[in-house]
């Protein structure tokens, strides 16, 4: 049989005028519509639907172009194709064929006598994306950057800008390749803060302001090739879908690798250590370039997916982890070299040092249990401070999509002004330090006694303005409630 013995044709075409040449001709041209105000529709439906196969059931958006077949049938050429193949080569069993999940033998004498139906499902509406190239003039000057970061992340005023510039030599680089003989070394980079510092939001905030894609992943879930779990190059896979499978955006991206603290070599230990150091080594290649295999569409490479290559050589690393511990390591060199001198008092010194996490070195960072070759490819080595009060506060109303901030449009759209008081803000900022999870406690806090607020105030209109006070944050009164032109407080 041959392309020609079926008859394509438009099928949307309901005003009659094809059916003859439906009837005669098997490769005539398509007919043009007419009238212009019914082809514009149609163009719409066409572009708001799409077919389905009549056999399969898979829309065209997976099988590729679909073929028309009378009495609106729509088949995909996969179908199409098996069923020419059952039909011209007598090896095939047919039985076997009919028995398939989800396959029915295309017989055209029954396409005939069967009704009309509809044959399309509505397509899922794609965003326009629009990607910018990364190119030399494109990358802002670090302090840019830094400035835009400011817009979004409280204090953190080292890391802001060491990651600033560290991203802006890593942009640099990718855009020139390579300059002369001097290759510029990859600015991976190592955060180390407490919980809830901030540094997935950093991290999540920098590739957003970049428009580049950002891959997130957790150190304790990576094992070596073999194990169970996520193998390391799995992250690779995770970026490529973050790009929408554009390999060459996913080749400029961002991979964060959070707890990596996680994957140390264990200390004081004499058992052998699979999990830490050889997931160490399993990244090195990665952190410093190296082609992966990767599945497109999946995570997994025992599925039955096309493998794709991506070059890891312009992918930037960013590692973090919150090393607990680690002060005790650096505090312990520092005592070391202090009491050798003469003024041992200093020793005291270090106890209540706050900042002493930013005093570290390589050499602590090996004490902890990260290997050398590890801690050589991230060249950039940063530390965040733990959030105190005052910050907290400022994270709760400052940044540009701070926490109050969205609660207050959440009531403006009621057309209720929602206000904290000073003491309120300290209140809830206390309770999250209790917490010790950092700026990550704030949300909960606010949550729970925002639910009441969120609940009832929409049940009364004439309610104008609600304040928030620290009373009711500590559950001994109740925020004052203002009516539309008069103020009435409310307690418990
Ligand atoms: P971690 O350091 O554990 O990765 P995250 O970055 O996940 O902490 O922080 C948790 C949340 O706390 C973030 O989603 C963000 O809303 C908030 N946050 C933390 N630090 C800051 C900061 N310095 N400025 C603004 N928001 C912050």
């Amino acid at each position: 049989m041959s392309d020609h013995d079926f008859i394509i044709l438009d099928e949307e075409n309901t005003n009659g005028e094809d059916k003859s040449s439906r009837d005669t001709a098997g490769n005539e041209e398509k007919k043009e519509v007419s009238a212009s105000g019914k082809s514009s529709e149609k163009k719409e439906d066409e572009d708001r639907y799409e077919k389905v196969c009549f056999i399969c059931h898979r829309p065209e958006s997976v099988t590729g172009r679909m073929i028309d077949l009378p009495n609106h049938i729509t088949v995909c050429p996969d179908c199409m194709q098996r069923s020419f193949d059952a039909m011209t080569n007598g090896s095939i069993d047919m039985n076997r064929l009919m028995n398939m999940p989800g396959v029915q033998f295309l017989n055209m004498s029954d396409l005939e006598n069967m009704q009309p139906r509809q044959q399309k499902i509505k397509k899922k509406k794609e965003k326009p994306k629009e990607y910018h190239k990364l190119n030399i003039k494109d990358i802002p000057a670090p302090h840019k950057i830094k400035a835009k970061l400011d817009e979004y992340v409280v204090g953190q005023e080292y890391a802001k800008k060491a990651m600033s510039v560290a991203v802006y030599n890593h942009y640099k680089r990718v855009a020139t390749d390579t300059m002369d003989d001097i290759e510029i070394e990859k600015s991976n980079m190592l955060m180390i803060g407490p919980t809830g510092s901030g540094k997935t939001y950093l991290v999540k905030t920098l590739a957003r302001l970049l428009d580049v894609p950002l891959a997130i992943t957790d150190a304790t879930s990576l094992t070596e090739a073999g194990y169970i779990g996520d193998d390391i190059e799995s992250v690779v896979s995770k970026l490529l879908a973050a790009a929408d499978n554009d390999v060459e955006r996913a080749e400029q991206g961002i991979i964060f690798i959070d707890e990596i603290d996680k994957i140390a070599k264990k200390r004081n230990s004499n058992q052998r250590d699979v999990s830490g150091e050889s997931v160490q080594q399993g990244m090195l290649k990665l952190l410093e370039g190296s082609e992966v295999e990767v599945p497109v569409g999946a995570n997994s490479k025992n599925a039955m997916v096309p493998l794709t290559t991506v070059n890891t050589k312009n992918i930037l690393f960013i590692c973090g982890g919150a090393f607990p511990d680690l002060e005790e390591i650096i505090k312990e060199r520092l005592q070391k070299k202090t009491s050798m001198g003469f003024n041992a008092e200093l020793k005291d010194q270090f106890e209540h040092d706050k900042d002493l996490l930013s005093k570290v070195t390589v050499e602590d960072l090996r004490k902890f249990g990260m290997i050398p070759e590890f801690l050589g490819r991230l060249p950039i080595i940063f530390t965040l401070k733990g959030l105190d009060k005052d910050m907290l506060v400022k994270i709760l109303k400052e940044p540009r999509n701070a926490i109050l901030k969205q609660y207050q449009k959440l009531l403006a759209l009621d057309e209720v002004k929602l206000e904290f008081d000073d003491g309120a803000l300290e209140a809830i900022a206390e309770k999250a330090m209790e917490k010790d999870t950092g700026a990550r406690a704030l949300r909960a806090i606010i949550e729970e006694f925002m639910l009441d607020i969120m609940y009832e105030i929409p049940k009364d209109d004439s309610i104008g303005q609600v304040t928030i006070t620290r009373e009711y944050i500590e559950g001994t009164g109740g925020p004052i409630i203002q009516l539309r032109g008069q103020v009435v407080p409310r307690l418990g």
